[in-house]
């Protein structure tokens, strides 16, 4: 099949607007997209959270070209042996080739646990699950407070449009449209503006963006995934939009129509152990560490 702007040949398809391009054509009109949701950055002080991954390491690499400012990466290590130990140390080399500072946070020396021993410490009492929503919380708190403490103007996450479809309908289904979508438009001087760029851009072709610049990632399944309730959300979406192109595009863009006519319910308040924002009076960070804490010494 050629390239619907040229005569070479194209490497992708894409069913939801029915566009054909090749390399070259494809990369413009990827960068294209992401471009127009970094409008408004200029010479900013920027960071990114960085797992190492195919998603944020692309988004490393197309920041670091496009970005005159400076670009500070930070990771955040939940200790997950044999997964998280190598996707930090691909995420520090692509930072040292791209001249980007690199953060690592240790979540064991933050709270006293890292991913594996929760859920060793929960097989142990019998429990069933932790859900993912642990390492979410985490990830959001750390990453935020980094990120203010490093005082820059703007935090890119790499969430794809297959990751925010997936949101949009899990948050619907909770009955939660009052909170908002990745990037999360927290307001107020607590919150780093958050933005990102991959907003409209599927996951697939995130990952043939990152093969035709030949980006170097970590690209392994977190060992834990499996107990995702978000995997069930991956597989109804992909459903949909295989019977239909477009469902994608159409769950985020009414979605975001949708959320944006609900006020932030309650004001934001500090957390009382922490001092951090929330909406109540302890923080989720704080709240899950002390259930740690008790079910260790319990
Ligand atoms: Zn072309
Ligand atoms: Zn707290």
């Amino acid at each position: 099949m050629k390239c619907d702007r040229c005569d070479n040949v194209a490497i992708e398809h894409m069913r939801y607007s029915g566009a054909h391009l090749c390399p070259e054509h494809f990369i413009e009109f990827f960068e294209q997209r992401a471009r127009r949701e970094m409008k408004g950055v200029r010479r900013d002080r920027i960071a990114i959270a960085l797992s190492g991954g195919k998603d944020s390491t692309a988004l490393l690499r197309f920041v670091s070209d496009e970005h005159e400012g400076e670009l500070i990466a930070i990771t955040l290590d939940e200790g997950i042996d044999g997964y998280r130990d190598e996707s930090v140390v691909i995420a520090s080399e692509n930072c040292r080739d791209l001249g980007a500072e690199h953060v690592v946070i240790d979540l064991k020396r933050e709270i006293g646990f890292s991913i594996d021993e929760i859920f060793s410490l929960y097989e142990e009492r019998g429990l069933k699950h932790v859900e993912c929503s642990f390492c979410g919380v985490m990830r959001r708190y750390y990453i935020n407070r980094a990120a203010r403490a490093l005082n820059v103007d703007y935090l890119l996450f790499a969430h794809n449009l297959d990751d925010m479809a997936q949101t949009a309908l899990m948050n619907l289904v909770h009955n939660d449209l009052s909170r908002g979508m990745p990037p999360y438009n927290n307001s107020g001087p607590e919150f780093v503006r958050r933005l990102a760029p991959f907003k409209w851009i599927p996951e697939r072709e995130v990952a043939v963006y990152g093969l035709v610049r030949g980006i170097r990632c970590h690209i392994a399944e977190c060992p834990y995934a499996h107990v995702a309730e978000r995997n069930r959300y991956r597989s109804a979406v992909n459903l949909l939009e295989r019977g239909s192109p477009g469902v994608r595009h159409g769950l985020v863009k009414s979605y975001d129509r949708a959320s944006s006519m609900f006020p932030r319910e309650g004001e934001m308040k500090r957390c009382s152990e922490c001092g951090e924002p929330t909406s109540n009076d302890v923080c989720k960070r704080c709240e899950m560490t002390k259930t740690l804490e008790d079910l260790k010494y319990k």
